[in-house]
């Protein structure tokens, strides 16, 4: 039974219910650079009842630090670094304590500075175009472009894409002993009115060409996401709740994870997805914000 939201009673009993709130961020705090209606005030309130609010994001284009200074600039205000984990975190966290990839192995990102930052953050030695900018970047030039102590490949969204920069990672992709990390595959992210392309979109060129399937995927809804929080975090399942946007991602986190979900409107899914009930979806609501909205009323 997947149940709507929509009066004072209902969000106040949802409270109640859960102590932890784990919220994907773009399309349920924000959009883009806008701060959706009544989240502070939600925030504030959930803060007030001690409830405990974990960010949990797939964009892997922002480090950490970014996110609360994001956050910081939306007005929303005491949040540690500890409640921030997104894909580009979890990935340096899979890379330590899962691979446990050695640091005098470099790592070659396909990727934004949150990624890298991230690793770096770990004492891992990444390596990007940038990196090798002394060096005469052409393909004529391929084989002086590899290094041979790149131990891992990160692919993620790279704003900079260029096909010189997809050589590159085809050829540590071709040694089948480097592992192959994607960071996250949303196939597109919300801008403005519209959308672009994700991660997802350039791990699938990636994959296509090197003929592999990333070792490991660490955003939502994979495994990854849940060991990061779980790093930090001590989760009571029966009191969590998953709150997003995004049904392939967000809603198949929390359900993959024994984890009740709230979807909200405000970002990708349409109303006519879920009115009839959806097996990943325990609840939905217009917007985040009504959580505070419908009791003040
Ligand atoms: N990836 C990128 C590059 C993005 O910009 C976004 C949202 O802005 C996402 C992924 C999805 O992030 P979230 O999981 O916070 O919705
Ligand atoms: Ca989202």
């Amino acid at each position: 039974m997947t149940v709507k939201i929509n009066t004072a009673e209902q969000a106040a009993s949802l409270i109640d219910k859960y102590d932890t709130f784990l919220f994907d961020c773009d399309g349920v705090i924000w959009v883009g650079n806008e701060l959706l209606p009544s989240v502070k005030e939600t925030i504030e309130l959930l803060q007030s009842k001690n409830k405990k609010l974990i960010f949990v994001s797939n964009n892997s284009t922002k480090s950490r630090i970014e996110y609360i200074e994001k956050l910081l600039k939306l007005n929303i205000n005491n949040i540690k670094l500890e409640q921030i984990i997104n894909s580009a975190y979890s990935t340096a966290i899979y890379i330590n304590e899962v691979l446990k990839l050695n640091k005098d192995k470099k790592i070659w990102v396909l990727g934004q500075n949150g990624i890298t930052s991230e690793l770096q953050n770990f004492g891992y030695e990444t390596l990007t175009l940038d990196d090798i900018k002394d060096k005469e970047l052409t393909m004529e030039n391929i084989n002086n472009l590899i290094d041979l102590n790149v131990g891992c490949v990160v692919v993620g969204l790279d704003f900079q894409l260029t096909y010189l920069k997809l050589c590159i990672t085809l050829q540590y992709l071709l040694n089948k002993d480097i592992p192959f990390i994607a960071t996250n595959i949303d196939s597109t992210f919300p801008f403005k009115n519209t959308k672009l392309p994700g991660a997802g979109s350039v791990v699938e060129i990636a994959s296509f060409s090197s003929n592999r399937k990333p070792d490991a995927i660490c955003g939502k809804p994979n495994p990854g996401m849940m060991d990061s929080i779980l790093s930090h975090h001590k989760l009571n399942k029966d009191k969590t709740i998953m709150v997003g946007d995004r049904l392939n991602t967000d809603m198949k986190f929390g359900s993959v994870n024994d984890i009740d979900t709230l979807l909200v409107l405000t970002g990708i899914e349409l109303e006519s997805t879920v009115s009839n009930g959806h097996p990943d979806v325990t609840y939905y609501a217009d917007k985040l914000g009504d959580l505070y909205a419908l009791g003040s009323k």
